[in-house]
C-alpha cells in the first residue's frame, strides 16, 4: 500500500515488515549541467520527487540548508593526477558518514512531528549509527533516542561516544551482535501495541530519511569531477548494511555521473556468495576489524533486488571485493606508507578493494569513500603504523565527556519493558 514520504520517514519500517521503496523514480537526468552546484539545491533536487507535493514539500527548501550546511565532504587527491581520490564523509560531528543522513532525519522529523506527541527514535547499531543520531537528536524535547549496540563489539572511542550523551539519549549495550541487535530493533517495530504506545521511530540505513540523502555527497563529488575532468569517476565504497552503496546507485540510476561502482566488504560474505550463487540466504556476523561493516544480514539488499529485479542486471550494476582482516591491515599499512595518511579500517577495505584491481582498471578514475575518520579506531590502526593519529577536534570533546550505559540481553522482552519503563510514562 503506497503511503506519502512523511509516514515512511516517520515510521521508517513498512507495516507488513519490509522496506519502504519509491512507488516510482523520477526520470534519469542525462546532462551534468542540469544539476545545480551548491550543495542544498542539489539536496533539493534530488530529493523533492521523493518527497512529492504534499504539504511538507514548502518546508525542503529550509530542512536541506539546514541539514546540508553543517559539514563539508571534500575531495582529497591522493595520487599527483588526482586520479585517485579520497571523499573525506567524516567531518561531522561524531566523524563518520552517518551524521548526514542522521542530521536530514532530524531537520525532517523536527519539522514534520507535532510538538505535542514526543516520539522515540530506535536505532540498532554496528556503531557509528547510533552515535550519529543521539549527536543529531540530542537535547531535541519532541524526541527521545534509545541506542541499541553490540556490547564489545565496537571499538573503545565509539563505545564511548554511543555512551555519552545526556537527558534525552539511552544507551543499551546488548550482549550479542549486530544483527541480534537489529532483531530486537525489528521485532519493537513488528510489536503493533509498543511501537503504537511508544510512538517508535526507526533512524537506521532502512529508514527512506536516513538512506535518501546519502545521495548527495555521490551526486556533489561526481559532479565536481566530471566538471573538472569530463570523465565519471568510479566509486568504492566499504559496505556493510548495503544503506551507502545503494544511495550511490540510486544516485548513477537518477542520472548522475556515477561510472563503476565497487562494493568493498569485510569477511562478512552474504552479499558476495548471493552475487555468486543467486540465492540470498543471511549469515551469522562475523567479527572483523571494520566492525561498522559486521553485518551477516543486511537489510538494504532487499532494495538492492528492488532497484535491480533482474538478477543478472544486479551482477552487472555492481562489483564486489571482500577484504579479510590482514587485507584490511596490508592496506593501512601501505596507505600510511604511501601518503602518510591514516585510513580508518573501513576506509582500507576500499583502498585494498581498489589495490586489488587490475592495472588497467586503476588507471581510471577512482573515488574511495571514507566512511570514518581514524581517530575512532585508534585501538586498530595505530599499532600498524606505529604512529598516533590525531584526534579531530569534535571527536575530543565528546571523548572528553562522561559515559553511561544499561546492559541489556538479547531478548525481546528486555527491550519491551525497557522501552515501557522509558517511553510510555507521558505518552
Ligand atoms: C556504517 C558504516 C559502514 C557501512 O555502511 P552501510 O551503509 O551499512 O553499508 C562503513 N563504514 C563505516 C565507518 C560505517 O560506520
Amino acid at each position: 500500500m503506497p503511503v506519502d514520504f512523511e509516514t515512511a520517514i516517520s515510521s521508517g519500517v513498512a507495516p507488513v515488515g519490509g522496506l519502504f521503496v519509491p512507488a516510482t523514480l523520477p526520470a534519469p537526468r542525462s546532462e551534468a549541467t542540469m544539476w545545480p552546484e551548491k550543495r542544498s539545491e542539489i539536496a533539493e533536487e534530488l530529493l523533492s520527487p521523493f518527497v512529492g507535493a504534499g504539504a511538507i514539500s514548502r518546508h525542503l527548501p529550509a530542512i536541506c540548508s539546514k541539514a546540508m550546511s553543517t559539514f563539508p565532504s571534500p575531495l582529497r587527491a591522493v595520487d599527483e593526477a588526482g586520479k585517485l581520490q579520497l571523499l573525506e564523509l567524516f567531518h561531522g560531528p561524531t566523524a563518520a558518514f552517518k551524521d548526514l543522513g542522521a542530521s536530514f532525519l532530524a531537520a525532517f522529523l523536527g519539522q514534520v512531528a507535532d510538538p505535542e506527541e514526543m516520539q522515540t527514535i530506535l536505532v540498532a547499531t554496528s556503531g557509528d549509527t547510533g552515535a550519529a543520531v543521539a549527536a543529531a537528536f540530542e537535547g531535541n524535547s519532541g524526541f527521545r533516542v534509545v541506542i541499541l549496540y553490540p556490547d564489545g563489539l565496537v571499538s573503545p572511542r565509539q563505545a564511548h561516544q554511543l555512551s555519552c550523551w545526556r537527558g534525552n539519549v539511552h544507551t543499551l549495550a546488548v550482549s550479542g551482535d549486530f544483527d541480534d541487535c537489529q532483531r530486537l530493533a525489528k521485532g519493537a517495530f513488528a510489536d503493533h501495541a509498543l511501537s503504537t504506545a511508544c510512538r517508535l521511530t526507526s533512524a537506521n540505513s532502512i529508514n527512506p530519511g536516513r538512506l535518501l540523502p546519502q545521495m548527495v555527497y555521490y551526486a556533489e563529488a561526481s559532479l565536481s569531477h566530471f566538471r573538472r575532468t569530463g570523465r565519471k569517476p568510479g566509486f568504492v565504497i566499504p559496505t556493510g548494511n548495503v544503506g551507502n552503496a545503494f544511495a550511490c546507485l540510486l544516485a548513477r540510476r537518477l542520472g548522475l555521473p556515477v561510472g563503476d561502482v565497487v562494493l568493498a566488504a569485510n569477511a562478512n560474505r552474504p552479499l558476495a556468495d548471493f552475487l555468486e550463487t543467486g540465492r540470498w540466504e543471511p549469515r551469522a556476523t562475523v567479527a572483523t576489524l571494520a566492525s561498522a561493516m559486521d553485518v551477516g544480514n543486511p537489510s538494504n539488499v532487499e532494495r538492492l533486488r528492488w532497484l535491480y529485479p533482474d538478477f543478472e542486471e544486479l551482477r552487472s550494476a555492481l562489483q564486489l571485493t571482500s577484504i579479510p582482516d590482514a587485507g584490511i591491515e596490508q592496506a593501512v599499512r601501505t596507505a600510511f606508507a604511501r601518503w602518510q595518511h591514516h585510513l580508518c579500517p573501513h576506509t582500507a577495505t576500499a583502498f585494498a578493494a581498489w589495490c586489488a584491481m587490475d592495472e588497467d582498471t586503476r588507471e581510471r578514475d577512482w573515488i574511495l569513500v571514507a566512511t570514518a575518520h581514524p581517530a575512532k579506531f585508534d585501538t586498530v590502526v595505530e599499532p600498524l603504523t606505529d604512529v598516533a593519529v590525531r584526534i579531530p577536534d569534535q571527536l575530543a570533546r565528546l571523548l572528553a565527556r562522561p559515559a553511561s550505559r544499561t546492559s541489556l540481553a538479547p531478548d525481546p522482552h528486555a527491550l519491551r519493558s525497557f522501552l515501557q519503563e522509558v517511553a510510555v510514562d507521558e505518552c
